[in-house]
């Protein structure tokens, strides 16, 4: 394997497979690392048996011109048909009644999964996976990242796609302090991601729940909608911050048990076997963070650039418009 690139990119997630797939169009050469084993970091998709379930990111919203048309040329039947519309909208459990909402916009997911979304971004990538970067250096003008097992890269350039603790810890040496302390602002709160197969489909009417006011979940989804017709039922809920953060280092069984008493409680939910859970130490911006942060996320003297979803409103349309923006500034 070549170690040499003009650019290296840390963060294989869907901010990082949009900037490096710009990059390696434009001619530059790129490699892109992730500590995981897989793309799409928290476009997620975990296997369950023989069955598929999105821990992370449940659908994605297309507002913007570009991302629109992109996700049309992928739309519907066969081989370039891997997204699909999968709602348009979520009826809203409050004070313990579902209230029905009017559908405005589509939300889209993946049959295989939402970690398809980053495969096909990072499509002609060779990403390096399973390892974490654990130390950068600047060394006579380039850029150094050692992997935990001791492979080292070089590149000219760097491109970091991490949520904002883990781009401080690892980078923060190398950063511009104006940039470390506006990344710095940004907080991403935890989250669990509770899923196992059911006994039976739930006699409900809703493929996802949104949930207001309620102290353990924020959300419950039929992950199975998202499947193919027919394939056997699968329940996911995602717990509130609050409730994670007082879970956070509890063994991940007993989160899932004791969020499987309430699901049982709550919509009757019987599952074929213990459910597992998920811990998303950084899930999502605390709801005070900005939409968008001004920060120049491109520095021509250091060859440094940001992107991911934090700079954008925390969703994955967000994420991917991070990448695709770096790398337009780059290559302009
Ligand atoms: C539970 C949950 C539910 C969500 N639901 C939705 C939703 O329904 N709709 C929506 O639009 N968005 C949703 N989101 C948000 C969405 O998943 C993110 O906005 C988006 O996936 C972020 O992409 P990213 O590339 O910016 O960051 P990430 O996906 O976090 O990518 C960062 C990558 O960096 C890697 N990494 C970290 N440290 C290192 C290191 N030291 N070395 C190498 N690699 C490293 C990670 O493994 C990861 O792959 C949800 C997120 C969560 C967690």
């Amino acid at each position: 394997m070549d170690l040499t690139s003009d650019f290296l990119v840390i963060g294989a997630g869907l901010g990082g497979v949009a900037a490096a797939s710009r990059l390696v169009a434009s001619g530059q050469k790129v490699i892109i690392v992730d500590k995981a084993r897989g793309v799409g970091g928290r476009a997620a998709t975990k296997r369950l048996g023989d069955l598929r379930v999105d821990t992370g990111a449940q659908f994605f919203t297309t507002r913007d011109a570009e991302l629109t048309a992109w996700v049309a040329s992928r739309l519907g039947a066969g081989a370039r048909g891997e997204i699909f519309e999968w709602a348009r909208g979520f009826p809203l459990w409050k004070d313990g009644q579902i209230v029905q909402r009017d559908g405005t916009h589509p939300r889209y997911a993946c049959r295989s999964g939402m970690s398809q979304l980053a495969k096909l971004l990072a499509s002609g990538l060779e990403p390096v996976l399973g390892q974490p970067v654990i130390s950068l250096e600047r060394w006579s003008g380039r850029y150094r990242a050692t992997l935990a097992d001791g492979t080292t890269f070089e590149a000219t350039s760097l491109i970091l796609n991490l949520p904002p603790v883990q781009l401080v810890a690892l980078a923060a040496p190398l950063l511009d302090p104006s940039w470390t302390e506006a990344i710095s602002d940004v907080h991403l709160e935890p989250c669990f991601a509770i899923y196992g197969e059911l006994e039976s489909d739930l006699q409900v009417d809703w493929m996802g729940l949104e949930f207001e006011g309620h102290a353990t979940f924020r959300w419950i989804a039929r992950d199975h909608t998202r499947r193919a017709p027919g394939a056997r039922p699968v329940l996911l809920a995602h717990t509130t911050a609050l409730w994670s953060q007082e879970r956070l280092e509890d063994s991940p069984d007993a989160v899932a048990a004791e969020a499987a008493r309430e699901l049982e409680r709550l919509l009757g939910a019987r599952f074929r076997s213990a459910p597992q859970a998920h811990r998303w130490r950084y899930a999502r911006p605390t709801a005070d963070a900005p939409q968008k942060i001004s920060l120049e996320t491109w520095s021509a003297a250091t060859r440094i650039g940001v992107c991911g979803d934090w700079l954008r409103g925390g969703r994955v349309e967000g994420a991917i418009l991070s990448g695709w923006d770096l790398a337009r500034q780059i290559t302009r």
